[in-house]
């Protein structure tokens, strides 16, 4: 068996859509990014994201021949057996669709499915900051929250594929409405889009906040990042909607340790380009509410890979034989 060199990985996120063909040694042969087609019916799906792998091919030099496979990084539940989205709440009318099947009948490669968060852990765990690190988990930081687990080198997926989804976990009982359904969920206190939420609120009370400065004058203009930058530069509003987020994170990441006493907790996503403020107040609170031994040995840090981890991890994927390729 000749060793397989090249893959083709594709990172679908709520907003963009970030592709890449991958060599066996994690250099990007070449990469596309575009906003994710949420407005395409369902049935053009497969036929789009194979114009994206053709394209991407073409402009690489590529021959489908050169090819080991396809990964397919999905920001819901994957049943990463069949192909089949099960849940996805930022593409719902791709829910219920054998979307790795179908790609797989239309670009005729062997195609893969599995969790946006599962590839970014696999991302960090074979280029970046967990390399070679046994246990680890994987936080994804973004629109919402969810974690890769890997444990002795493998991706550990759970019964239905369903591992990792920590954003999911009550923190407070009647906390904030979650995207889920559910109050109070990590997720709903602690990603970008609560920080959001949370600042839009805060500007209301206190109008002179660099918050309001950053974003125009407009409350629908505030993101994440500039939330975060308005607390670098002082702000005190900005900060209070900051740490109260990242607190929680922490609390969060904390749980994690307790449960599953990792070697390393990679903090990755785009969220995590704030940088080492968000590591210095997790690494605090992990310090703080972890009594046992546990918090001593756990590292926390930033991934090393920005948005790269996802389509690298999905290349790793494909390399490893992790899983079967969708029948
Ligand atoms: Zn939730």
């Amino acid at each position: 068996m000749t060793a397989p060199n090249i893959a083709v990985s594709i990172d679908v996120g709520g907003t963009l859509t970030k592709a890449a063909i991958v060599d066996g040694r994690g250099k990007i042969r070449a990469e596309d990014v575009q906003p994710t087609a949420t407005d395409i019916a369902p049935t053009r799906v497969p036929a789009h994201v194979a114009g994206i792998v053709r394209e991407l091919l073409r402009r690489a030099g590529v021959s489908p021949g050169e090819v080991s496979g396809l990964c397919i990084g999905v920001p819901g539940i994957v049943d990463y057996r069949t192909g089949d989205v099960l849940s996805c709440p930022n593409l719902t009318n791709w829910e219920g669709m054998p979307l790795g099947r179908l790609v797989e009948e239309e670009i005729g490669l062997p195609t893969y499915l599995d969790k946006d968060a599962n590839l970014a852990a696999m991302g960090e765990y074979w280029q970046g900051a967990s390399r070679g690190v046994r246990h680890s988990i994987c936080f994804t930081l973004g629109t919402g929250i969810g974690t890769g687990i890997i444990l002795d080198g493998r991706l550990y997926r759970g019964a239905i594929g369903g591992a990792g989804e920590i954003g999911h976990i009550t923190l407070v009982r009647e906390g904030p409405l979650c995207g889920c359904g559910n109050r109070g969920c990590l997720e709903a206190l602690a990603s970008a889009s609560a920080i959001v939420r949370e600042a839009r609120t805060a500007v209301a009370r206190d109008p002179s906040s660099k918050i309001l400065t950053l974003a125009h004058g407009d409350p629908a203009t505030i993101t994440a990042e500039v939330v975060f930058s308005a607390a670098q530069e002082g702000d005190i509003t900005a900060r209070t909607v900051v740490m109260t987020a990242l607190e929680y994170l922490g609390i969060g990441v904390a749980s994690m340790v307790n449960a599953l006493n990792p070697d390393m907790v990679v903090l990755a996503g785009g969220m995590a380009a704030a940088g080492e403020i968000i590591g210095d107040v997790v690494r605090h609170v992990v310090r703080q509410r972890v009594r046992l031994p546990l918090a001593a040995h756990v590292r926390v840090v930033i991934g090393s890979l920005g948005g790269y981890a996802g389509v690298l991890g999905g290349a790793y994927l494909v390399f490893q034989g992790l899983q079967e390729p969708v029948a």
